[in-house]
């Protein structure tokens, strides 16, 4: 008999709900990380009453009602609806390309003469029956104007490669739409965690044993010995100690500026578009929760390569990475020990809903097998 049932490397949001369905379940576990506190990427650290997204901003959107009722049960969720706004070369855009936009762009008021605006815009694009990558369709989807003001120059700073060698879904998460309607998703549930995500994490993993400060790959050999089972959310490349070679990822930047002003950019989010300005956006932490603070808190985010002493915040799907991860993905499911899950271990551009959603369905079927 061992000391646990589950070791959960990770206390981000797949270890911590799968940690959670598992206690529910009777099930002892200990969850692992190496940082220095829960949350993985969605935690939130209160500064000045003011919630930072400390690793990029974060709004929740789901149209799954468990996956919003399971979120609802540990915190109420603000009215927050995410509509962010881009700055190319000073001025200004609303996002996702939806009648204010076209409107900004071109002066077209009405639906049908915006119809008429990108057909012309699409027109030459469209012998790409089948676009092959992230250039191609957002060409076919909007023309030669929104991508060069709006996506190409972004593109390239998140990802610093070529948008002809990215994957076509990037574009695809964004909606496009003939309404004046500046929400950036099309879900029908959004909102922000009233006091920010950590609390929602600190709740799931109420009375369950974690250590923090604690990295797996250090003490591999006696923490196996610990659980009868592994939930592993890490890089599934360093798994298995990059024996098929490593994956590539982007790693971000965030330089944070504590300002003696009530608000700097009327919005959360504002993207600079355009390739010259070296950051990608400009998160302004108090929009997402109404604050009212006297100071507030922005943050810049400044896209940069990932090497293994900063953080493998977005994953490359593109075919060169998808040919090594299902090398990995192969072996893994032979594992029959470790649970692999999460965006890391999965090597995917996950949403917060899909990955609590993956967690639910995950906990579900290995703990009752
Ligand atoms: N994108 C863009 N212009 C923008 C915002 C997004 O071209 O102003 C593209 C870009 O390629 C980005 C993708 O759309 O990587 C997805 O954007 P999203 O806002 O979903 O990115 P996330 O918030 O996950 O970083």
């Amino acid at each position: 008999m061992k000391e646990y049932d589950y070791l959960i490397v990770g206390a981000g949001l797949f270890g911590s709900v799968f940690a959670y369905k598992a206690k529910e379940l009777g099930k002892k576990c200990l969850v692992i990380d190496k940082r220095s506190h829960i949350g993985g990427n969605v935690y939130t650290e209160n500064i000045e009453g003011i919630n930072i997204h400390k690793y990029g901003p974060h709004t929740f959107h789901t149209s799954n009602k468990v996956v919003w009722n399971f979120v609802n049960s540990f915190v109420e969720f603000n009215r927050y609806t995410n509509s962010t706004i881009a700055n190319y070369k000073d001025k200004l855009y609303n996002l996702p390309f939806n009648m204010n936009t076209f409107y900004q762009l071109w002066g077209v008021k009405t639906p049908s003469e915006a119809r008429k605006k990108i057909e012309e815009q699409r027109k030459p694009f469209l012998y790409i029956k089948n676009p092959k990558n992230l250039e191609e369709q957002a060409l076919v989807l909007g023309g030669l104007d929104i991508y060069e003001k709006l996506i190409k120059g972004y593109t390239e700073k998140q990802w610093g490669c070529s948008a002809k060698k990215l994957p076509a879904f990037i574009i695809r998460r964004l909606p496009f739409r003939f309404l004046y309607d500046n929400n950036y998703f099309n879900d029908l549930y959004q909102g922000i965690p009233i006091g920010g995500y950590t609390k929602i994490i600190e709740k799931m993993l109420d009375g369950i044993e974690v250590k923090t400060n604690t990295n797996y790959f250090d003490h591999k050999g006696e923490l196996n010995q610990l659980a009868d089972k592994i939930v592993y959310t890490g890089k599934i490349d360093e798994f298995f100690d990059y024996k098929f070679g490593e994956l590539e990822y982007r790693s971000l930047l965030f330089k944070n500026e504590l300002l003696n002003i009530y608000d700097f950019q009327g919005n959360a989010i504002v993207n600079y578009t355009e390739k010259e300005v070296p950051y990608t956006r400009i998160v302004e932490h108090k929009h997402f929760e109404f604050g009212t603070q006297p100071v507030t808190i922005i943050t810049r985010e400044y896209p940069i390569e990932y090497t293994k002493d900063n953080e493998p915040y977005y994953p490359i799907n593109n075919s060169k990475n998808q040919v090594l991860y299902e090398k990995y993905h192969k072996i893994a499911t032979q594992n029959k020990n470790v649970i692999f899950g999460g965006r890391l271990s999965e090597y995917k551009y996950y949403d917060m809903d899909d990955i609590i959603k993956e967690a639910l369905l995950t906990s579900k079927k290995i703990i009752y097998e």
